[in-house]
């Protein structure tokens, strides 16, 4: 499938927001959007257009897609899926998006970013309730337990991004036990929980146009 492969801080400034797409990098003092806090390209500083409301949908869209790494076919076939659904669209829409296993690969800390997830998964390094499953967007169960498989468990980038990382421990809807290197999916989050600054109603507007 193909995927953004270009320079993934410019998305960030392009987003006027972090997005945290790499890692221990977007904590550190070496992220561009920390020292550059404005639009890429040679007219991004002076750039100061106003947002029309389809404006402003398209960009909650676009920053949605770019946190969880998902390209529009995707994103699209999710934004179906959920209007079937009994429920708020836009939550169920993320509460999809965060279900994903690459998703709470990284939330559990086991990688340092979603895109480092993916890459993990897809070799298979994962097991969901004991079995291995190498699809990123794997919709993973409340009360399923995804795990290192054995082979993995001394990968230097799981240890290294556990060490590292704080996620996970603090999410009501997740269970982590580092010792075992198993994490476990409680219950589906609810949108109060899931730490995503993105107004999700107004993709279901955009799409419902
Ligand atoms: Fe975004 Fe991280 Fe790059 Fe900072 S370092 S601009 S948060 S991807």
């Amino acid at each position: 499938m193909a995927r953004y492969t270009g320079p993934v801080c410019k998305i960030c400034r392009r987003e006027k927001e972090k997005l945290f797409l790499k890692g221990s990098r977007c904590f550190s003092e070496k992220c561009s959007y920390d020292k550059k806090s404005y639009a890429p390209g040679q007219h991004g500083q002076r750039m100061r257009r106003r947002v029309s409301s389809y404006g402003f949908q398209l960009r909650e869209k676009q920053k949605l897609k770019r946190i969880y790494g998902v390209m529009e076919k995707q994103f699209h076939g999710y934004f179906e899926k959920a209007e079937k659904k009994k429920g708020i669209t836009g939550e169920i829409l993320l509460q999809m998006l965060e279900c994903r296993l690459d998703n709470l690969v990284y939330r559990l800390g086991f990688a340092p970013s979603r895109k480092a997830a993916r890459q993990l998964v897809r070799h298979g390094h994962f097991l969901v309730n004991g079995g291995r499953v190498n699809i990123p967007s794997y919709q993973v169960k409340p009360k399923e337990t995804i795990s290192v498989r054995e082979k993995s468990r001394d990968l230097e980038i799981i240890h290294l991004s556990l060490k590292e990382a704080g996620r996970g421990a603090d999410l009501s809807y997740l269970r982590l036990d580092k010792a075992k290197l198993e994490g476990e999916l409680l219950d589906i989050p609810k949108r109060i929980d899931i730490p995503i600054l993105a107004q999700e109603q107004s993709i279901v507007e955009l799409y419902s146009k």
